[in-house]
């Protein structure tokens, strides 16, 4: 590993003044995902910021009637809060579906935003890859690509967006507060991430030297009706093929409002906003279910070894539906 300074920060203020002055400087909270990565010299900073201490691991409701989880807060402690296990049930199903009880004790929500693709290629320093080394080419592409993207991908870079806790974020309309050298502000978590297109060594529209404080999750009335389903390959510790977060609003047996996220399909979390039009409006029945589903993978684009996703990804949104659909 290359030998790098470290440093405590005591204020967000003072955090994000560290990662201003030092351009090859990273924050570390839980380290879950950043040590691997150091430790397998993909990433190589000079000096790690270490924000444990910032005072932003709080859970509260706000005003508003929804809720904010603090950056820092960490994966166990926000699956298991009353206000997110009553309001958010996706919510604290996708972050138990993820990683091992270890893991999830130590890493932070806003770790868990910017966790980075686990595309096998990626890891692998031997390898070409165009995420971390841009212009060397994608290892993937002609590879083995089971788990990789069949939606949004580029021929630039075909890697999936490895969290749980996002594609649930996603459905919820949550919205990411951050801090800056320019001040605070708040990206909306669909217009977070981005898709690979030529640039697939930038995964998110976050500023340079800005700071995750926490993440805003709007007031929703039917978000407790929602589920998430986590397709893999093995029971525990393992990363999606498929995963599916689905939140269903029903009035008078009529879809009123939907959700629907999908994850291990993209580079981002996906939100599949034209099969949420083909649900509002009808009756939750398994022949709408199937035709959303129809809808939500219609530009999929499987490579050799992904095929099988398309299908699966189709089951796994009419199941989940279904589950939220019997839900009293
Ligand atoms: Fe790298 Fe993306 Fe290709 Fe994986 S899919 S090897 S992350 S460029």
């Amino acid at each position: 590993m290359k030998p790098f300074s470290y440093t405590r920060a005591d204020s967000s203020g003072a955090a994000v003044g560290e990662l201003s002055n030092n351009t090859h400087a990273k924050f570390i909270c839980g380290g879950t995902n950043l040590l691997d990565l150091m430790k397998s010299g993909v990433e190589q900073p000079d000096r790690l910021i270490d924000i444990n201490r910032l005072p932003l691991a709080e859970i509260e409701e706000l005003p508003s009637g929804g809720v904010r989880i603090g950056a820092m807060a960490r994966n166990s402690h926000t699956a298991n809060h009353p206000l997110i296990r009553q309001r958010y049930p996706m919510l604290s199903q996708a972050f138990l579906s993820g990683a091992t009880e270890q893991l999830r004790n130590m890493a932070t929500v806003g770790g868990n935003l910017m966790q980075k693709t686990r595309c096998y290629y990626f890891y692998d320093t031997a390898m070409p890859c165009n995420k971390r080394e841009p212009g060397t080419g994608c290892g993937a592409l002609e590879g083995y690509n089971r788990t990789h993207a069949i939606l949004g991908a580029s021929e630039h870079c075909i890697a999936t967006h490895p969290s749980d806790m996002c594609v649930a974020l996603a459905a919820l309309d949550a919205v990411v507060r951050v801090t800056g050298a320019n001040g605070d502000r708040q990206i909306p978590i669909t217009e977070f991430y981005r898709l690979p297109g030529d640039t697939p060594h930038i995964d998110t529209n976050l500023g340079k030297d800005e700071l995750i404080t926490g993440v805003d999750l709007p007031r929703s009335p039917f978000a407790a009706r929602s589920y998430y389903l986590k397709i893999r390959d093995r029971a525990s510790y393992a990363f999606a093929l498929v995963s599916v977060a689905a939140a269903l609003d029903i009035e008078n047996n009529t879809i009123k409002a939907v959700r629907l996220a999908l994850g291990g399909v993209a580079h981002k979390p996906w939100r599949a906003t034209q099969a949420e039009e083909i649900l509002v409006g009808s009756s939750p029945n398994e022949e709408v279910f199937t035709q959303a589903a129809e809808v939500a993978l219609q530009g999929a684009q499987p490579r050799q070894y992904n095929a099988f996703k398309v299908e699966l990804a189709k089951r796994a949104i009419v199941r989940a539906l279904a589950t939220v659909g019997e839900m009293s």
